[in-house]
């Protein structure tokens, strides 16, 4: 099954980046090309099905990447699905007039910028990363996305940390492929 084969690639690495985390480790699904290309079928699947947000007809016109491992999947989803990619990268990074939305990290805040002509508003646009855990940081793409003048149809990651209950955060449904609780 996907989901196994996916969550086979997995890594984990205790007490990194510090002591009492384990880190999941995506890079070696990246390593092997038919395991990244199950991952990016997956996705384009689920966005191209009756399950993606209820809303199968709906073309998405923008994929949006989360700094930094979101910038590893959107833009080949993007290109699947003719959409554009546009990230989302923290304050400071992208040139010209942007749109600011902060969020909590473990020790204090951290800034997310977009660039405020990237999203038309009305376009219907879909958040990628990695990892979901708090969901701090997808709300703040979120909040993004709706400064553009947009809205966001759904949030996609490879992993989510259930137990941390992300989706309680979001404006929109979330899709996980590989759940941990
Ligand atoms: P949140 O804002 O949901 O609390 O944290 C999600 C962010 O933390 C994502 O950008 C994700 O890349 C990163 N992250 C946190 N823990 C892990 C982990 O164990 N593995 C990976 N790959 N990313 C993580």
């Amino acid at each position: 099954m996907d989901v196994e084969y996916i969550k086979s690639h997995l890594v984990p690495h205790p007490d990194f980046p510090k002591k009492g985390i384990v880190f999941l480790d995506i890079f070696p699904l990246l390593r092997n090309p038919l395991a990244f290309e199950t991952l990016i079928t997956n996705f384009v699947h689920h966005l191209t099905s009756s399950t993606a947000a209820k809303s199968p007809t709906k073309k998405i016109d923008v994929i949006v990447g989360l700094d930094a491992r979101g910038f590893l999947l959107g833009p080949i989803i993007a290109l699947r699905l003719g959409a554009a990619f546009v990230p989302v990268r923290k304050r400071g990074k992208l040139p010209g007039q942007c749109h600011t939305a902060s969020y909590e990290k473990e020790y204090g805040v951290d800034n997310f910028d977009i660039q405020v002509d990237a999203i038309k508003p009305g376009q219907t646009v879909v958040v990628v990363d990695d990892l979901i855990a708090t969901g701090g940081s997808a709300k703040a793409a979120g909040e993004l996305v709706t400064k553009c003048g947009s809205q966001v149809l759904e949030y996609l990651f490879i992993i989510e940390l259930t137990f941390l209950k992300p989706s309680e955060k979001l404006d929109a449904p979330l899709y996980s492929i590989v759940k941990v609780d």
